[in-house]
């Protein structure tokens, strides 16, 4: 059993570009197994996203394609991925850290009898023990955890892991057919926020913006700043809870994990929570009017002043500057 097994995340066929950094962690796991990457897809009409899979350097790109999974859920996705990752010879079978991974994961290592550790920034070998690195206390520490178990269930931090480039490989694709059970839920309906944004975890750039955006309208200038780029408006919890935007626009310990080319922390005081769902990011500008605001120990660039004032500014040169 030395294998490492990666889920691909997707919506209908449509894979993230989160995937990519998840292969990178799967190939320096494997060189430490001794094993191959393969990966799994899992869901319905996935003709052509098995395809672009197979153009990254993998071993194998396994496809269940059954109609029970064309709506996620959790039930009949793990055991999907449990059947899978036992015929795959699976050491590690591993996943993005997103919602829909940290929700299956588990219940996928409680069927293998696996360890399961979330959140992981890296992976390593010391005295032939296989060791895993996640963070604690909204990432002021890191632990590292050594694997016990004969497989391992892992979701990973795609922030820690520079994105895998396909080579055109042409990776060898199967089908697989794992028995299915579900738990007993039933879909009933889901309602798609559609956004010509893009998804926060995919985006280059983000406009985060905090309480200090004070209301909706607040918010509107970020959204409009941020389609200047093509990016994501991101918020941190406090803006969520005071209803100025939706709170799957929420960054942090308890929202999304986000590392963009160019972040803006716009009125956002910088509290830990915040910057753990941040801090990785290549780039990051902050905005605020309080000089002594914890934002400014993480940004690279600072604006000390008011917003409201500011932002208009910078909107109307990004603007010109780009013709
Ligand atoms: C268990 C737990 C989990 C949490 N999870 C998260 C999480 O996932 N994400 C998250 O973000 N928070 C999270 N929080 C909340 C977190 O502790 C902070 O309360 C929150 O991040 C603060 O948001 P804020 O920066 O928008 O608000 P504030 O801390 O109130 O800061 C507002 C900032 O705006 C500035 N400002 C005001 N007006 C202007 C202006 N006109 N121009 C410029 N600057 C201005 C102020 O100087 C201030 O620095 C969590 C808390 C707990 C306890």
């Amino acid at each position: 059993m030395s294998n490492v097994l990666v889920i691909a995340e997707h919506e209908h066929g449509h894979l993230r570009k989160v995937n990519w950094s998840v292969l990178s962690f799967a190939k320096k796991a494997a060189a430490i197994t001794g094993g191959e990457v393969i990966v799994a897809l899992l869901g319905a009409g996935l003709g052509d996203a098995a395809k672009q899979v197979a153009q990254f350097d993998v071993a194998k790109v396994i496809v269940v394609d059954d109609s029970t999974l064309e709506n996620y859920l959790t039930g009949e996705f793990a055991s999907a991925v449990a059947g899978v990752a036992e015929n795959a010879d699976a050491r590690i079978v591993c996943t993005v850290a997103s919602l829909r991974g940290k929700d299956f994961m588990p219940r996928v290592a409680v069927k293998l009898e696996a360890g399961m550790i979330s959140d992981v920034m890296d992976v390593m070998e010391e005295d032939d023990e296989l060791l895993f690195k996640r963070p604690v206390w909204s990432g002021k520490l890191t632990e590292v955890l050594q694997a016990t178990t004969d497989i391992i269930c892992a979701t990973v931090r795609h922030t820690e892991f520079d994105a895998m480039e396909p080579t055109g490989a042409g990776a060898e694709i199967e089908a697989g057919s794992p028995d299915i059970e579900g738990d007993g839920a039933e879909f009933v309906s889901f309602d798609a926020i559609i956004s010509e944004r893009p998804e926060l975890s995919d985006a280059n750039v983000i406009i985060a913006g905090g309480r200090g955006m004070k209301s909706r309208e607040g918010f509107a200038q970020l959204e409009a700043f941020a389609d200047l780029f093509g990016g994501a408006v991101g918020a941190t919890r406090a803006a969520v809870d005071s209803g100025m935007c939706p709170n799957d626009w929420q960054i942090g310990q308890t929202g999304k994990v986000v590392a963009p080319d160019l972040y803006f922390a716009i009125a956002i005081s910088g509290a830990i929570q915040h910057l753990a769902g941040m801090k990785g990011s290549k780039t990051i500008i902050a905005i605020n009017k309080d000089p002594e605001a914890p934002i400014f120990q993480v940004a690279d660039y600072g604006l000390v002043g008011d917003a409201f004032k500011i932002l208009p500014e910078l909107h109307a040169a990004v603007k010109a500057a780009k013709g």
